[in-house]
């Protein structure tokens, strides 16, 4: 008789899996994280890094950023959907009071709130091309970011691979068209060599953004026929519809003419990242390899440091 064939994945992410993984704060997509979890995101973090160039400037960003810069960047021409805009209470101490006081009569204190100039960062660089901008011409080299954000999508869902609040870290390249490609290529193999080492099964597909509305349904082709975005996919729920890990992102010239960013011959300059979903791929590790890190293979275990 064959041996059993094994199958790619071995815990489905079931109810127990997310309580052994997550504690829920009551709403979908938001939750808090374990220690177990937590360790293992940590850990393919420290992988990750270990992959860094050495000229990399390392930037931590906060979970929110400035509203006009993100407006400037075309979010809302491309993911209003998608967009959480922080808003606040303002104006005097008594207007400010009134509206608080509106919940203790069962009213509606939201009513008062007014957007602030901040948005929840929905990706990880958009916040390092207008950075960039203030420096001048870029060097003849090009500039390398590693950047790891909370972002936030408001996409609500059951499923454990779709969060409204995530982990995202990204190599971004900033440069000339052949320096942005030549990342590019570099990093769709170097994301597949790091899923083979965390023994995960992979494809690597051609993919497009999630554009909003009947434009959106052209832009997103268009990006598919112009090549500029793949997806290293893993299976999570299932074979037939992984999911994505990472994504390996060309912007061609459009941060370069939006933020005014030109190389020293006044080019406007290309842009592209390698943008790794640490939620995403920690859920797939414990889908993959079952929920006890012990039972993980030796190998796994060894490029986790566990
Ligand atoms: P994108 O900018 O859409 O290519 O996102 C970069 C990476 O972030 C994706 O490849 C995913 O791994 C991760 N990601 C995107 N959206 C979500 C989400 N809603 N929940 C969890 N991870 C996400
Ligand atoms: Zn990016």
């Amino acid at each position: 008789m064959d041996a059993p064939v094994s199958p790619v994945t071995r815990a489905t992410p079931d109810a127990t899996f997310a309580a052994t993984l997550f504690r829920t704060m009551g709403v979908d997509g938001v939750y808090g994280r374990s220690g177990l979890y937590e360790n293992v995101v940590e850990r393919l973090a420290a992988l990750i890094t270990e992959y860094r160039a050495p000229e990399a400037e390392i930037l931590r960003l906060p979970p929110v950023m400035s509203r006009s810069d993100l407006e400037r960047s075309g979010y809302l021409k491309s993911f209003p959907n998608l967009l959480g805009c922080v808003c606040a209470l303002s104006g005097s101490d008594a207007e400010i009071m009134a509206a608080a006081q509106r919940h203790e009569t069962g009213g509606d204190w939201t009513a008062s709130l007014l957007p602030a100039d901040l948005v929840l960062t929905p990706a990880a660089c958009y916040p390092i091309y207008p950075m960039v901008a203030t420096r001048g011409p870029v060097p003849a080299g090009g500039l390398l970011f590693d950047v790891a954000c909370d972002c936030f999508r408001r996409e609500p869902s059951r499923q454990l691979d779709r969060l409204q609040s995530f982990r995202m870290r990204e190599y971004v390249r900033i440069g000339t068209a052949d320096q942005i490609v030549g990342f590019r290529t570099r990093w769709i193999e170097t994301g597949q060599a790091i899923a083979a080492r965390l023994g995960l099964a992979c494809q690597i597909a051609p993919a497009n953004d999630p554009f909003f509305g009947r434009e959106g349904r052209i832009k997103a082709i268009s990006q598919v026929q112009q090549a500029l975005k793949f997806e290293l996919l893993v299976p999570i729920y299932g074979e037939d519809k992984p999911t994505a890990c990472m994504s390996f992102n060309y912007h061609r010239e459009h941060f370069g003419l939006t933020w005014d960013i030109h190389d020293t011959t006044g080019a406007p300059i290309h842009t592209g990242c390698a943008a790794f979903g640490m939620d995403r791929l920690a859920v797939a590790m414990f889908a993959t390899h079952g929920l006890d890190t012990a039972d993980w293979p030796a190998d796994v275990r060894a490029a986790l440091r566990l």
